[in-house]
């Protein structure tokens, strides 16, 4: 049985003490059915672990070096000196913008994990590739190249979010069949890679909303979601929070 993990990711939103009164106000609304997350900006880590009791929390990115002249990164010790357990990488922006690259994400993911650490590793198509049918073939690649030499047991302490690059800060979500579908599709390939994928959590996200978010957890092979707008304000957080209740 797989416990749904929802996360909202922050991007480059929010000071201290905007996370600070988030944490306050969420916090008495979280609840046992699902783990509940945020990832913060790096200069929000350590608060946001000093008012997170329950609300895991995670890096948006790291560094797959332990240190070295790579000017501006942050490396895994430093993410768990702030007691730090979850990191976020290879989400579509930073591979847009930031040259990331399933071998990259591949390098952190088994960094992350060989230091005891819990990835979520982002995949997901273009509109072009969605169109033109290459869902799938895009997935089987990013999925293949970015888990490469994971084991089965480090495999259960990763989470995958697929998330359609069309779908993200866009309005337009992927219907729950269509996620559904591509969700299913990832664990097939994980099974693949491991034997048995039948315990990796994988999120969907991609405007996902208190109003969608139900229709998404109520499917099969669809674990949690990422969420990104919908996760910065705290009225929306907690609907989100009540919307799951309502579910389970
Ligand atoms: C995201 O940032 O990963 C995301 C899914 O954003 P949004 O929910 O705003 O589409």
């Amino acid at each position: 049985m797989r416990k749904p993990i929802i996360f909202g990711n922050w991007k480059m939103n929010k000071n201290r003490q905007e996370t600070k009164d988030f944490l306050e106000k969420v916090e008495p609304y979280l609840c046992d059915v699902a783990d509940f997350g945020i990832a913060v900006p790096y200069t929000c880590l350590d608060i946001a672990k000093k008012y997170a009791h329950k609300m895991l929390v995670a890096a948006e990115n790291c560094h797959y070096e332990d240190k070295g002249a790579y000017t501006g990164e942050i490396a895994i010790p430093m993410l768990q000196e702030l007691n730090v357990e979850y990191c976020i990488i290879g989400h579509s922006e930073r591979r847009a913008y930031y040259n990331e690259t399933n071998e990259s994400v591949n390098l952190k993911a088994k960094k992350l994990l060989a230091s005891g650490m819990y990835p979520i590793v982002c995949v997901g198509e273009n509109l072009i590739q969605f169109e033109n049918g290459e869902t799938e073939a895009i997935l089987k690649k990013q999925i293949e190249e970015s888990l490469k030499d994971i084991s089965y047991e480090d495999m259960k302490k990763v989470t995958i979010a697929y998330e359609p690059i069309w779908a993200i800060g866009t309005g337009k979500n992927a219907n729950s069949d269509i996620a559904e579908k591509c969700c299913h599709y990832i664990r097939e390939v994980v099974a693949t890679m491991i034997n048995d994928a039948s315990e990796v959590r994988i999120q969907y996200g991609g405007s996902v909303t208190s109003d969608n978010i139900a229709l998404y957890l109520a499917k099969e092979d669809i674990d949690g979601a990422l969420v990104g707008g919908a996760a910065l304000k705290e009225e929306s957080f907690i609907k989100m929070i009540e919307a799951i209740k309502g579910e389970k």
